[in-house]
């Protein structure tokens, strides 16, 4: 009897990574499926928070997309290691702080590991590795000349295949091996996303995750410009992740170089910033309803308080109010400031991160 042949699938949450496992599973392979958390991640955590989105259902998509093909799903902290990663890509980045095509590479390479690591596995390791590459998807990242690099720099080299468009790639190990039947595999290209929903139908998979610009919130401008303002006004390209967790939620906005703050934009946010409170100089509105506000920085001194409390004021429902009052929490001592809250026409545009 021939041997029973194990894949490991990358899982990001998304539909790629859920037809290419799904595809390899239709063929009699075993597959179980890996999610890397980065820190990064626009699964979980955000999802969790935001009020406003409660309509939509809270789930995380990779374990979801587990369940629906009914395989084990292994979630791995990759936090530290992936720092590494993100502040200095070999590859460099892709529009915004995004180092994808490393990313991957590490990814890749990180499966590989546990190939070794038979407490991960079942039964001793796997024979070979899938993604939900599509050639020309990603500009950088995902073009026929680095198909080659990620597998080569991942160490994965022929074990590694992209189901979804395995048919204009050389052929792999299990393809070769008859572990998995070439022809039936694709050959999707571009950016055109109809040819997977099309396959989505087809397998009878109604329902998928559509992560707006990408698995991770290194590809979102916001978000990397907050970041890179982070680092430059700490003059240290370092994060923990209490950092990134916070870049986000909340509006951010620097007046004045040595801090910036953090106003919560709804309830769900509020409540998540006030287990920084400790960590940091806060305040709220207690003579009007408002958010929490955060301030993240060094050498605060009385004026630069006076301004943050004009700004906590103008973000709440005192900004018509003639005073209002904001209690300020500052190394441990609380006092309230009557402040008049601040014009919007005075917060200059570039305060805005
Ligand atoms: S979007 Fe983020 S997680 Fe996805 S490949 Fe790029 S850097 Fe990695």
């Amino acid at each position: 009897m021939p041997k029973q042949r194990k894949a490991v699938a990358l899982i990001s949450g998304g539909l790629d990574s859920m037809l290419a496992a799904r595809v390899i599973q239709d063929q009699g392979v075993t597959v179980e499926g890996v999610n890397f958390f980065t820190g990064f991640c626009v699964e979980g955590h955000t999802h969790a928070i935001r009020e406003k989105k409660r309509a939509k259902p809270k789930r995380n998509n990779a374990l979801w997309v587990a369940e629906q093909l009914g395989i084990k799903l292994h979630i791995v902290d990759v936090i530290e290691e992936y720092k590494d990663i993100v502040l200095n890509p070999r590859h460099g980045y892709g529009a915004n702080l995004n180092p994808c095509l490393d990313c991957k590479v590490f990814m890749v390479k990180k499966a590989m590991e546990l190939k070794v690591n038979a407490e991960f596995m079942d039964q001793h390791g796997f024979d070979f590795i899938i993604t939900g590459e599509v050639v020309g998807q990603r500009p950088k990242s995902q073009r026929k000349q680095t198909m080659p690099l990620i597998a080569k720099e991942s160490g994965a080299n022929d074990l590694l295949l992209r189901p979804l468009c395995a048919k204009l790639l050389p052929e792999t190990l299990p393809e070769r091996k008859g572990w998995v039947d070439r022809q039936a595999l694709y050959g999707f290209h571009g950016r055109n996303r109809t040819p997977q929903i099309e396959l989505a139908r087809e397998l009878g998979i109604e329902d998928w995750s559509q992560p707006a610009g990408g698995c991770c919130f290194l590809t979102d401008i916001s978000y990397s410009t907050k970041l890179a303002d982070m680092w430059q006004s700490r003059g240290t390209r370092a994060y923990e992740l209490d950092d990134i967790m916070l870049l986000k939620v909340g509006r951010h906005l620097r007046p004045r170089p040595n801090f910036k703050i953090i106003v919560g934009r709804e309830e769900g946010e509020n409540r998540f910033m006030e287990g920084y409170r400790k960590r940091f100089t806060h305040m709220i509105s207690s003579s009007h309803t408002g958010p929490l506000v955060l301030l993240d920085g060094e050498d605060i001194n009385r004026d630069d308080l006076a301004l943050a409390a004009r700004l906590t004021a103008r973000f709440g429902q005192g900004r018509d109010a003639g005073l209002v009052t904001v209690e300020v929490h500052d190394k441990g001592v609380m006092q309230n400031m009557e402040v008049v809250p601040m014009p919007t026409e005075q917060i200059p545009a570039d305060w805005y991160l």
